[in-house]
């Protein structure tokens, strides 16, 4: 045999640990990306005028003293944005 067949074995190991490494990613990725996905695509986004804090979800359902947790700017600083 003219080919190294440790070497083979090493590149093969490695190739495998590669494959499990993008399958532990992929798994995170699905687990968190949808539903990031999601969000963004069936709620609201309400933009805080101020310092650009995104709100994402019904700002009507949040109290009348809601604030920004960035600025502390009331409700009426936000702006709904439209994606
Ligand atoms: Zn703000």
């Amino acid at each position: 045999m003219g080919v190294d067949e440790k070497a083979v074995e090493q590149v093969r190991e490695f190739a495998l640990q590669e494959k499990h490494h993008g399958e532990v990613t992929e798994a995170i990725i699905n687990k968190y990306a949808p539903k990031e996905n999601d969000n963004n695509s069936n709620k609201p986004v309400y933009v805080c005028k101020v310092c650009g804090f995104e709100y994402v979800g019904d700002l009507d359902k949040e109290p009348d003293d809601y604030k920004c947790p960035i600025c502390a700017m009331p409700k009426t600083a936000f702006e709904k944005k439209i994606l």
